[in-house]
């Protein structure tokens, strides 16, 4: 696994797909997913220039926050997965940003929970925007609600939107998808015109073309810069 080679390679297809879409190459950020992957896995990522990084896993992200921490080496750090009230204090605690809030109870727990110390926690709110099955991301018409609660708690800083779409080889079911998203990002815009709303984050290892064609400024790329992941038991 090169996982310097990777990342120059989907860095260069993030560029290929900006310039498709005649977009700034330096509008779309690459989320690092190092889930079930290794510190010397992100310890190369590192090397290679790679800050930000997502984790889905509380506890196994926070070890690996530590362990960075420990290494003085300064990385961003992303949650990404579904959270459980009981878990937010270690992720209002240690993380950076928090990309999958969907709940007013677990906004202000986080908002309680963030050390004074520290930078307000960047958050993206999770809308549930094709996939009916999952319990995760709230529906498009409470968006609003839940931002403007978000607004009030001094340390939550609201900067955008993210998005898991159920997977689909369809590029045109893709881009719809995606479409739909973009245009809530600029619904969100409009309503806080003063708010740093700067982020869309939307597009995976399997469709981030169609992501940054509709307007993503991240993608979350696991697979395609540490390989599959293993989940069997060791
Ligand atoms: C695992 C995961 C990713 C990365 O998916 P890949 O297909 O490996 O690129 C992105 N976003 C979220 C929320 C994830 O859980």
């Amino acid at each position: 696994m090169d996982i310097q080679y990777n990342l120059q390679r989907i860095q260069q297809n993030i560029h290929t797909a900006c310039e498709q879409a005649l977009r700034p190459l330096n509008e779309v950020k690459l989320l690092a997913v190092s889930k079930t992957k290794p510190v010397s896995n992100i310890l190369a990522a590192y090397q290679a220039g790679q800050i930000a990084f997502g984790e889905n896993y509380v506890q196994e992200g926070v070890e690996k926050i530590q362990y960075f921490e420990q290494q003085k080496i300064k990385l961003e750090w992303h949650f990404i997965g579904p959270l459980q009230s009981n878990k937010s204090r270690l992720v209002a605690e240690h993380f950076d940003w928090m990309q999958t809030l969907d709940r007013v109870k677990i906004a202000e727990r986080l908002n309680e929970q963030r050390p004074a110390n520290k930078a307000p926690l960047n958050v993206l709110i999770q809308i549930n925007i094709s996939d009916e099955e999952s319990k995760s991301g709230i529906q498009a018409e409470s968006m609003l609600d839940l931002a403007k609660h978000i607004e009030n708690l001094p340390h939550l800083r609201l900067r955008g939107l993210m998005a898991i779409p159920a997977p689909t080889p369809n590029v045109a079911e893709q881009e719809n998808t995606f479409k739909k998203m973009a245009e809530l990002f600029g619904q969100l815009k409009q309503t806080f015109p003063n708010r740093q709303i700067d982020t869309l984050s939307m597009g995976m290892t399997d469709d981030m073309p169609s992501a940054i064609k509709c307007g993503s400024t991240m993608v979350r790329i696991g697979t395609a810069i540490f390989g599959a992941r293993d989940y069997s038991p060791k």
